[in-house]
């Protein structure tokens, strides 16, 4: 290429390079918005990540057809960026060869290969976007002008290669893709400075079109290309259980949630404009799916648009401001300091949420949502003290005594039997507490579940106590519904409680409880984990059947499913124990529903949703449907809310029909085929 050309090309890159580096520098603005938050611990995990989810695309591949269309075209990018090297040298210098890689034909084989392979890939996303039009993609212009522009660069690589090879046959070798184009090339009879000329053309159609999606790409959802490999480096390392970070109420410049967009911290924003809209947690989100207003994808979309909005006339020192909390006065402040709550986000949203994790546990660029749900539930519920209708008797209960269920008639210590009565904690010598929790303790069908419990440790010669009358709820309602002000009280008393009673280890039916204990306590009782072994009741049978102090003695002849209950799956990673103990009772046929493990579809009894009036369709009816269609005739669950909620979901769907499904909880089967006197 002569010096005018390279001159025009040193213009054009440089042009592009400085718009894209201009629109990232103001997206890394927007993150300074944000407020602090260290997520610098543990850099060789944090680096593993990098390898694990982004250059392996762990999470992508959870989902076969979108993964692989993914994967082909995101693994054919990055052999096809060290090949632009290459194709932008010898279009500028003809004799130009890429040190170590240019001289040798593997390398042009391997990019004319992955060059067809994103072809591969741009034609499923075609399909499946065109064709197949699957709810949870969005149809506008940007996704056709991203794929139109991903196909021209691939197109605009092979017919310039053709052309150049037409012209200069030993280039062509190795490429067997180019070797066909440009051997159809060089039948046509063009002379070789025809073939030159429109090498060139096609040479600067690719360079104009690579650089024009460069500068494309910050402005559109394909930010997630710079973005998502910092949102995988700065992800959460902990159990999904310990997500929520409490708030030091000591501290009297603690801000009670969200109220605004630079209310979040910097990581949270950070989500925002790494979403990639690819919907998953929409597929898979009960709020979404029963027709409440709430879709994860928009949740976060919605947020994105606003914090874009925000920073469109950012500076460094509107950043600078808004980090040290100063205010001022411009139209971006006063954007900024808009309230997100009836604005951005209905409040009807943030209340159809379940905590349930789905979106979370399945986005593929690590997206934290659940948080955000709660911290601007938490300024609701303690700046505004507003409830949905049925969650502010919740709240009341919790304040004046201490479980959730206004109007129970029955007390913590209904369900216990006189022959445990020798039991109670109050001899402070026993070995095992159990933590009974409110919904087994105060609930009809749940106090079955406790007893059955209760019995299996008498058969397994536990000596186990009950705080009875004295035990408190656990303080997750309180904290799934935003008062965190409750919450944090409530923590204080039971770990008081337990100290007074000298307890080392606590075991419990319900997922919630025990997440409390497990993952939450900690935050506040830095001691909490080293003082109480902490057992759901699933891991606790499990251990009594491994060390033979409980013997199955019979079968259990039945086609059983088992139910993942969010806070103990998704949250705490206990997925097979449950499965295992059940496989291990014989006569027990296990068979799984669609939606199952990570994906299981929640009861919709978690973040409050026990408490709140549903409207249209109901989470707990649709799970129940998805039960009768695995066709199972018992289902097994160990939570006692997705209890509640399954046993009036499958109550409502089996009437009419002549297909009965019992449901226990695993401890109730346990209690029906194992020993009596072991
Ligand atoms: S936590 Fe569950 S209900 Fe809430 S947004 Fe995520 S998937 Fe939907
Ligand atoms: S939040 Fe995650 S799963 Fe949901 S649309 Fe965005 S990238 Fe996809």
């Amino acid at each position: 290429m002569g010096l005018p050309g390279i001159i025009v090309f040193i213009i054009i890159l440089a042009a592009a390079v400085g718009l894209f580096a201009m629109a990232i520098r103001q997206r890394y603005l927007i993150l300074r918005l944000g407020q602090p938050e260290d997520r610098f611990d543990q850099i060789g995990e944090r680096v593993k990540s990098l390898f694990v989810y982004v250059l392996g695309q762990k999470k992508v591949l959870d989902e076969a057809y979108p993964g692989l269309l993914h994967v082909l075209i995101f693994w054919g990018f990055l052999v096809l960026g060290l090949g632009e090297l290459q194709f932008f040298g010898e279009g500028l210098y003809s004799g130009f060869v890429l040190p170590l890689l240019g001289h040798y034909p593997v390398f042009y084989l391997i990019q004319d290969l992955f060059a067809v392979l994103v072809l591969v890939g741009l034609l499923m996303a075609a399909w499946r976007r065109y064709v197949v039009k699957p709810d949870r993609l969005d149809h506008n212009p940007e996704a056709a002008i991203i794929l139109s522009l991903i196909t021209g660069v691939v197109l605009t690589l092979f017919i310039a290669n053709g052309f150049r090879a037409a012209a200069h046959p030993a280039a062509s070798e190795a490429a067997p893709v180019t070797a066909i184009i440009s051997g159809f090339l060089g039948k046509q009879g063009w002379s070789l400075e025809t073939l030159n000329i429109l090498y060139y053309i096609f040479w600067w159609a690719h360079v104009l079109i690579i650089l024009g999606f460069l500068v494309f790409i910050p402005y559109s959802k394909h930010m997630h290309l710079v973005a998502c490999p910092f949102n995988t480096f700065f992800r959460s390392l902990n159990p999904m259980g310990k997500m929520l970070q409490p708030i030091d109420f000591e501290d009297e410049q603690a801000t009670l949630g969200v109220r605004k967009i630079t209310d979040f911290s910097w990581k949270h924003l950070l989500d925002m404009l790494t979403c990639t809209q690819c919907g998953r947690c929409q597929d898979n989100c009960p709020a979404y799916l029963s027709n409440t207003p709430l879709s994860s994808k928009r949740f976060i979309n919605n947020m994105k648009e606003h914090l874009l909005e925000c920073g469109k006339e950012i500076s460094p020192g509107i950043a600078r401001a808004s980090a040290e909390k100063n205010e001022s006065s411009g139209e971006t402040e006063i954007l900024l300091e808009s309230s997100l709550i009836g604005g951005v986000i209905a409040e009807e949203e943030l209340w159809s949420c379940k905590t349930c994790g789905a979106c979370q546990y399945i986005c593929p660029v690590m997206i934290e949502h659940v948080p955000k749900n709660v911290n601007l539930r938490r300024y609701l519920a303690m700046e505004e003290a507003s409830y949905p209708s049925g969650v502010d008797n919740a709240i009341r209960c919790l304040e004046d005594r201490g479980h959730p269920y206004k109007g129970t008639m029955a007390s913590r210590s209904s369900w216990f039997r006189g022959s445990w009565a020798e039991d109670l904690v109050k001899e402070n010598n026993k070995e095992v507490l159990f933590w009974v929790g409110c919904t087994a303790a105060l609930d009809d069908r749940n106090m079955k579940i406790a007893q059955a419990f209760a019995e299996l440790l008498k058969r397994s010669g536990v000596r186990f106590g009950i705080l009875g009358e004295k035990e408190n709820c656990c303080g997750d309602p309180a904290r799934r519904l935003g008062n965190e002000f409750l919450y944090d009280g409530l923590v204080r008393d039971n770990i008081n409680l337990l100290k007074k009673h000298k307890v080392k280890t606590i075991v419990t039916t319900c997922p919630h409880c025990y997440n409390a204990f497990k993952n939450e306590y900690p935050q506040i009782d830095s001691e909490f984990s080293q003082n109480y072994e902490v057992y759901h009741h699933t891991e606790y049978l499990a251990k009594l059947l491994k060390e033979k102090k409980l013997i199955i003695e019979s079968a259990f002849a039945e086609t059983v499913t088992y139910h993942d209950p969010c806070y103990l799956g998704r949250y705490n990673d206990i997925f097979d124990l449950p499965r295992k103990v059940l496989q291990d009772i014989s006569g027990v046929k296990l068979i799984e529903m669609q939606r199952n493990r990570g994906r299981s579809f929640c009861c919709g009894g978690g973040g409050g949703g026990a408490w709140m009036e549903e409207e249209g369709t109901r989470v707990n009816h649709m799970r129940a449907e998805q039960v009768f269609v695995s066709g199972a005739d018992v289902l097994c669950t160990a939570c006692p809310f997705c209890m509640t909620m399954m046993n009036d979901g499958i109550k409502v769907k089996q009437a009419g029909q002549d297909k009965v499904v019992r449901i226990y909880d695993l401890a109730e089967i346990l209690e029906a085929v194992t020993q009596k006197n072991s």
